[in-house]
């Protein structure tokens, strides 16, 4: 697969070039920026804080990685002679400003997938077409875009094993594009805004000083992908389901803003696998990851309505319950099971939850306390520094059973079953419950069972369970069969 360049620059077009900034927070492989570069013209980059309405707001620990990631950006293009401009607002009343204030003639940017984001962007190409601004997009954010992988009928895939067969079979040619090494800028100041006005890091209170184990920005990225690959890659398979050791590579976060690019991690893997420095097993493992991201990329885009529907309609009729306590219990980690209270204050400390861990705290709140999906959903969206679109509601309709090739509803995680497979020694449970530090290997996911085991003050701090693991797996098979 070829770079996609959607066209070529007209000679006879001297002004300049708004460069949008969207998820694509990158110099290295980032096609609109090299092709704004390549045209010799003066260069605006621009990032907006959008506001159209239908577009789903990011949350709060989006905004947190935001602030840091467009402060690394900016840091960047001013090595490279160039400024970041920063505006608020609905995106296409930003760029008719920036175009009148500046006389540009052509706007760049890379794709985005979801339905709000694709009708937003035909509207603003077709107005700015309209205004005699030349418009041009590019592929930064996946591997394949979602209409190049169909079957043998033309369809979207709807299962990921075939379909990643075929994405795979595609990307022989993958190449990235080089960092541009300066970027004009135009003569006169553009007027942009604050980042620091914006108040996108949390004051009174500020409850981000777990997520110091982050380095938002390229350079941030560029490290964790190294230090991956010259080490955990090599056990990736086996131990990327033991959440108390950090054998995945945690680019998540890096890949939604685009300060990595698939392609990038692709190359990266496929080369150290062909030269022998790490296992391909591992290697195809770790990319067939990469490839959900995909898959999930491509369902959202095929089915644009996933954020507020089920993929399967017949789960249109669930009976869900509404239980205010119980959700605030789980969104506090106070559920009584240890994995899932584990899982739940990682992601309130860190803004990162474990994958193993995030789908069993998933399948509990669906199918233990019977909320709808919808709810979890929004959850991590506010809460995770990952949060995207297309991978959170595309797995949380996975663990619902209601989504594209899902996990069956009848499969119930056991909380205790879970936490001792894959946290035997509880490691992970008494990093994020210290309530828990004492208590014995053997009763750690179920310290109930002989509480007389734990010091005083864990009896009294750690919650009992709020649902028993039986029953509620029997009411919640009940209200499966009876759809
Ligand atoms: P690695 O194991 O190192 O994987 C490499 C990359 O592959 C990840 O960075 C990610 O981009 C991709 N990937 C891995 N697993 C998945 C998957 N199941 N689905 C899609 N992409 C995947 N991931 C998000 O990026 N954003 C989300 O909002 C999100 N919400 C989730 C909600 C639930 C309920 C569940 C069960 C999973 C969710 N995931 C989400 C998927 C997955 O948990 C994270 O991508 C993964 O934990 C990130 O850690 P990592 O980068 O170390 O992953």
């Amino acid at each position: 697969m070829q770079v996609r360049n959607d066209g070529g620059e007209s000679e006879a077009n001297p002004g300049a070039i708004i460069m949008w900034f969207r998820n694509d927070l990158r110099l290295t492989d980032n096609p609109a920026l090299r092709h704004a570069e390549g045209s010799g013209r003066p260069v605006i980059c621009l990032y907006i804080l959008d506001e159209t309405p239908g577009v789903r707001p990011m949350g709060a620990a989006s905004l947190w990685w935001l602030d840091k990631s467009l402060k690394s950006l900016a840091q960047s293009l001013e090595k490279l002679g160039n400024r970041l401009v920063l505006r608020k607002g609905a995106a296409a009343e930003v760029l008719d400003a920036v175009v009148a204030e500046t006389g540009a003639t052509s706007v760049l940017w890379n794709r985005l997938y979801d339905k709000a984001r694709t009708d937003r962007d035909a509207e603003i190409k077709a107005g700015l077409k309209q205004a005699g601004v030349d418009c041009q997009s590019f592929n930064a954010g996946l591997l394949n875009e979602p209409w190049t992988v169909r079957n043998g009928s033309g369809q979207p895939y709807k299962v990921f094993t075939p379909y990643w067969r075929a994405a795979r079979g595609q990307l022989d040619e993958t190449t990235v594009e080089l960092a541009p090494r300066s970027l004009r800028s135009l003569d006169k100041n553009v007027r942009s805004e604050r980042l620091a006005d914006w108040g996108l890091h949390p004051a009174r209170p500020d409850w981000s000083k777990g997520f110091d184990i982050w380095s938002p920005g390229e350079a941030g990225a560029l490290k964790r992908l190294d230090g991956f690959l010259s080490g955990p890659i090599t056990g990736y398979g086996e131990a990327r389901d033991v959440p108390g050791v950090e054998a995945t590579s945690r680019l998540s976060p890096h890949l939604h803003f685009g300060e990595i690019g698939p392609r990038q991690v692709w190359l990266a893997v496929r080369d150290a696998a062909e030269a022998g420095d790490i296992p391909s097993t591992e290697a195809d493992k770790f990319l067939s990851e990469i490839g959900w991201r995909e898959f999930n990329h491509a369902i959202l885009f095929h089915w644009p309505q996933l954020p507020t529907r089920n993929f399967k309609p017949e789960f249109d009729g669930f009976p869900w319950t509404t239980d205010p306590a119980a959700f605030e219990a789980w969104t506090r980690g106070e559920t009584g099971y240890p994995i899932v209270d584990a899982g739940m204050r990682e992601l309130w400390t860190t803004g990162f939850m474990h994958n193993r861990v995030r789908m069993i705290v998933a399948s509990f709140l669906i199918k233990h306390l019977m909320i709808d999906w919808r709810e979890g959903e929004a959850w991590f969206w506010d809460t995770l520094v990952d949060a995207d679109l297309a991978s959170n509601v595309g797995n949380w309709q996975w663990t619902a059973g209601s989504g594209a090739d899902a996990s069956p509803y009848f499969r119930i995680f056991n909380p205790i079953a879970q936490g001792e497979k894959f946290d035997p020694r509880g490691v992970y449970v008494r990093r994020w419950i210290p309530e828990l530090k004492s208590a014995s290997d053997e009763l750690i996911h179920k310290p109930w069972l002989r509480p007389l085991d734990l010091p005083a003050a864990a009896k009294r701090i750690y919650a009992k369970p709020i649902v028993d693991h039986a029953k509620a797996r029997e009411r919640a098979l009940e209200a499966y069969h009876s759809l």
